[in-house]
């Protein structure tokens, strides 16, 4: 059998698979082989799907019925108590799995990963390279995919690559994310925030190159703040991005949508103005999503981002602001649209390098009312230990992702919990009348708004 010896391996994930999907409800061999071929990215070889059926019915795990179906016989697969208590009582293997497969793929893709695939040559290179640090610390030494000499070091990684095969590594590992937490299931349009930096603009970039993969189309969205030459600069390059890749990009004038900028509302507010003004971002862009027709919303949070937020909520234990920060928020009774974050487990120098190397126009003013508080003393300390423990920030926020938020959206995010803004109509934290973009704006417009009612 054709790749039998990868299925070997895949064995055991096939017949949970196989499991999963019979817990929806009957499903006939060819079905299910479609479906599982679909996650794997790949055909499982012909009959191999029998085999695991015929297996997994023989331990009293499913059971099965012919019918027919256009006049042909066809037997469909049911799941057994059996098979759902086995199934059920196997989501701490399939944790453990996870673990053990990620670390394999990190450990692969840091050596050459590609060259696995077929080109002796290329092996047998990296082999008589013998060592077991591929990359001599401090250079960029050569590149685990081709063997040339290389352009940028990935520490965390224990790799270095070529100009042309890094970008093509961190899309991949860009996918791998948004697979990981199923992202980009069932959707078929998404809208990409574009601020114009280096972020944003990698992030389009990359969603862009991965189009074709996911059948999905991109609308790109920039939001001008009102900031001066600031905004002027970041809506430039969010345009010439959007020309460059041909994709439809909609510019969305926040003092010609609402009526107010951005350092109005800080003047009027009071309050620190990245808060601010991150609060008039997401309510902003949420709608311009829903007004393009979008099932997504991808923003270019990184995980420098995640790591900062995640080290600032413990130091404050602000434990429901914590629960709020999952890669994915699934669009509901409050939100038309899924909100996702591809970047959430790449490094911000990744994406510096990405933008570098495939040189995007990215708009490199620094915002002049970003806060200089506590914050940027954390990402300096977060930086410098990462120095020394490289990986440190990505098993930061993974373990957090996978293991604490959960746990915390247990019990802090409940939908009971949310109230609708008597305004607008989004949500509004419990207790609350209005939204606190509803009561930002009241505030810059001079309209006033009652004291306690904001959310
Ligand atoms: Fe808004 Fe702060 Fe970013 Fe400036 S730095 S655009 S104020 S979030
Ligand atoms: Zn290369
Ligand atoms: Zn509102």
């Amino acid at each position: 059998m054709r790749g039998g010896r990868r299925y070997r391996l895949l064995r055991g994930i096939v017949s949970l698979l196989v499991l999963r999907y019979l817990a929806e409800g009957e499903e006939c061999g060819y079905g299910l082989r479609r479906r599982i071929s679909g996650v794997l990215g790949e055909a499982l070889p012909p009959g191999y799907i029998y085999v695991i059926l015929k297996s997994l019915r023989g331990r009293g795990l499913l059971d099965a019925r012919e019918g027919s179906r256009n006049g042909r016989r066809v037997v469909y697969y049911r799941i057994t108590d059996s098979g759902m208590d086995f199934l059920l009582r196997h989501r701490g293997a399939v944790e453990a799995g996870r673990r053990a497969i990620e670390e394999l793929t990190r450990f692969l893709e840091g050596r050459g990963g590609e060259s696995a695939r077929g080109d002796r040559g290329r092996r047998q290179t990296y082999w008589r390279r013998g060592a077991r640090c591929a990359v001599p610390a401090g250079s960029p030494g050569r590149c685990a995919i081709c063997g040339r000499p290389a352009a940028v070091r990935v520490p965390y990684a224990n790799a270095s690559f070529c100009e042309e095969h890094y970008p093509q590594w961190l899309e991949r590992r860009i996918r791998r994310v948004a697979d990981r937490y199923g992202m980009f299931d069932g959707v078929r349009r998404v809208a990409v925030a574009v601020s114009g930096g280096k972020d944003s603009v990698s992030l389009l970039h990359a969603l862009a190159g991965l189009r074709g993969d996911y059948g999905f189309e991109i609308v790109g969205i920039h939001l001008d703040l009102g900031i001066g030459e600031y905004s002027r600069a970041s809506a430039e390059a969010a345009r010439r991005n959007f020309e460059m890749l041909g994709v439809e990009g909609r510019i969305v004038d926040l003092r010609a949508r609402y009526g107010f900028s951005v350092p109005e509302a800080v003047r009027a507010v009071r309050r620190p103005a990245c808060s601010t003004c991150g609060v008039v971002k997401r309510y902003a862009l949420e709608e311009a999503a829903e007004d393009a027709g979008a099932d997504a919303l991808a923003t270019g949070h990184n995980l420098d981002d995640a790591a900062q937020f995640v080290m600032m909520g413990y130091q404050s234990g602000d434990l429901e602001g914590l629960a709020r920060l999952r890669p994915v928020i699934p669009a509901g009774r409050h939100y038309g649209v899924r909100s996702v974050k591809p970047l959430f487990l790449i490094y911000e120098r990744d994406l510096a390098e990405y933008a570098r190397i495939r040189g995007l126009p990215v708009a490199g003013a620094e915002c002049p009312l970003r806060d200089r508080t506590s914050q940027g003393f954390i990402r300096r300390k977060l930086l410098e230990i990462e120095e020394g423990m490289p990986g440190f920030m990505l098993r930061l926020v993974q373990e957090f992702a996978d293991g604490v938020q959960p746990a915390l959206a247990e019990r802090y995010l409940r939908e009971e919990d949310v109230g609708t803004c008597r305004i607008c109509g989004r949500p509004t934290s419990k207790g609350r009348e209005i939204c606190s973009f509803c009561a930002i704006r009241a505030r810059a417009l001079g309209t006033g708004v009652a004291p306690g009612a904001t959310g």
